[in-house]
């Protein structure tokens, strides 16, 4: 099955890095596949998946989740403030904390519940227009402000832009990553994550390449 190929190559691109095996966490970005898709993959042991939709997850993981145990799933998709009650309490992790109005909400969350889920911010690395994500030069700042209401950050998430060679974002990414003092970097995709992993990546995110193509129709 592709999820076997998928976690060889990760493996592989660790030890052409020379990180420790086990050092890059496989999410397996499982929005809008058929659920028999999904199934299969958990059938096969793995217990770590991505969603961009709050709806499309609330309906599909309390049940699977039921029926297979203890699953994290991490929410990838741009998050909207009214959404964000209903996110803490079903994702583990956020990657997608891009602005001031929602770094409040999910701190008066996280006070009134005791717990956060680990959050990642987002930044947009090729500063495109209609793209989420923190412009690079607001980055320290809005970290800054993060860790003053208290949020737990875990780390930064690129999306590089289309049709551009990833690796210029991705090390731009783990230099704000590392004077900033965080850890995490969420970053790579289908197309790119081995490049991902030999730039420090420690989550990538790999949809297609493991349950095939979306289909939107
Ligand atoms: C859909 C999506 C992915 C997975 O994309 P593939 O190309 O199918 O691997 C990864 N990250 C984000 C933010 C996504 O929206």
């Amino acid at each position: 099955m592709s999820l076997t190929d998928i976690q060889a190559r990760i493996a592989a691109a660790e030890r052409a890095a020379g990180r420790a095996p086990g050092s890059v966490r496989l999410i397996a970005v499982s929005k809008v596949q058929p659920l028999a898709r999904v199934e299969a993959v958990l059938a096969a042991g793995h217990r770590l998946f991505g969603e961009n939709y709050v709806q499309e997850a609330q309906a599909k993981w309390p049940d699977l989740r039921a029926r297979f145990g203890a699953v994290s799933v991490h929410m990838i998709g741009p998050l909207q403030t009214n959404k964000a009650k209903v996110a803490v309490e079903l994702f583990d992790a956020i990657h997608t904390l891009d602005r001031p109005s929602l770094a409040e909400k999910l701190a008066r969350l996280a006070e009134a519940r005791g717990v956060c889920p680990e959050l990642f911010v987002q930044v947009n690395t090729g500063a495109e227009p209609q793209k989420a994500g923190v412009l690079p030069e607001a980055l320290d700042g809005f970290v800054a402000d993060c860790r003053g209401m208290g949020l737990p950050l875990a780390g930064l998430m690129c999306i590089p832009p289309e049709g551009e060679d990833s690796t210029p974002h991705f090390h731009m990414l783990a230099k704000m990553a590392a004077r900033n003092g965080l850890a995490g970097l969420s970053m790579g995709m289908s197309g790119d994550f081995e490049a991902a992993i030999a730039a420090g990546a420690t989550h990538v995110r790999v949809g297609s390449a493991i349950f095939g193509a979306r289909d939107y129709s």
